[in-house]
């Protein structure tokens, strides 16, 4: 993928989720707020198709008053309720044994060894509870929708030793911090800051602007897969795990420095995830609201 500028608006809108109180569980607020805005695409008429009025209208009757009619709004809920909701926690990510490939019987389980009690696991679920018009729809669409955020962000799959990264001390130019912080949160701050004038809707404009442009052919891999399984969820982890491998933990220890060199190798790959996890949401979306219409097959 290049590293086009047009990348960067990506980076800028998961900065702002810096604000947030330290969440070791999830892109930032601004990270998850982008992948849904992106799902949702009411902000501009792109060819690609997103959300289809079947599918936008079914999600909008779901939201909570609080959402206000827009889907992006309640994006980071799941980071809210973490400690109201304990059992969710281990629901926004998922670990390997040190190694770069993600295997759902080995590596999708909670600290208790309940299966499918992961990110993948719960994108599953919640995708099925909706399909079949199960109890709590809200909670589960707001669920669903945080949880392919997260599933992309490449740390949320990766190694269980040094806890995603949580535990890798670095520094991020100046700040000192850890590994996943810089992935959920510094790399879309630093973004914003050095290319979106600190403007979200700029850095997802620009993100929108590369799936049209620079990945319009790509949408359609990005939409399919081959599992015969309920969502495409597990080859997302896969690809998580392997981009944590080649460029998340990649020339990083213990104390590294990070600065421009990391920044501008990996700002986009984080834009491209956050594009990505949105394009993914409304084809998952769609499929769940609007089978006839879509494009993918519910098997
Ligand atoms: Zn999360």
């Amino acid at each position: 993928m290049g590293t086009t500028l047009a990348l960067l608006p990506l980076l800028l809108l998961l900065l702002s989720l810096s604000i947030h109180v330290p969440c070791a569980d999830a892109w930032g607020k601004e990270g998850h707020f982008m992948v849904c805005k992106i799902a949702e695409v009411l902000v501009f008429s792109i060819s690609v198709a997103y959300l289809t009025e079947n599918a936008t209208r079914a999600v909008v009757d779901l939201l909570p008053p609080v959402a206000g009619g827009e889907l992006a709004a309640v994006c980071s809920w799941a980071d809210e309720v973490r400690f109201r909701y304990r059992w969710a926690s281990p629901l926004h990510y998922a670990n390997t044994p040190g190694v770069c490939n993600f295997k759902q019987s080995r590596d999708c389980h909670n600290a208790k060894g309940e299966k499918d009690m992961c990110v993948v696991g719960a994108i599953n679920n919640y995708t099925s509870q909706l399909r079949s018009y199960g109890d709590n729809l809200t909670e589960s669409l707001m669920f669903l929708a945080h949880f392919v955020g997260d599933v992309h962000q490449p740390l949320h799959v990766s190694f269980a030793d040094d806890e995603g990264g949580n535990t890798i001390i670095v520094h991020w130019y100046r700040r000192k911090t850890n590994l996943h912080h810089v992935w959920d949160v510094s790399m879309i701050e630093t973004a914003m800051k050095d290319y979106y004038n600190n403007d979200l809707d700029t850095m997802i404009e620009s993100i929108e602007k590369n799936i049209t442009d620079e990945w319009a052919d790509d949408i359609s891999s990005w939409e399919t897969c081959n599992k015969r399984t309920v969502t495409c969820a597990a080859d997302y982890a896969s690809e998580s795990i392997t981009l944590a491998c080649d460029y998340a933990y990649k020339d990083v220890e213990q104390d590294s420095t990070l600065g421009d060199e990391y920044f501008l190798s990996r700002l986009p790959i984080v834009e491209k995830r956050i594009a990505q996890g949105g394009v993914r949401l409304a084809a998952l979306l769609n499929k769940i609201f609007d089978p006839l219409t879509s494009t993918i097959q519910i098997e």
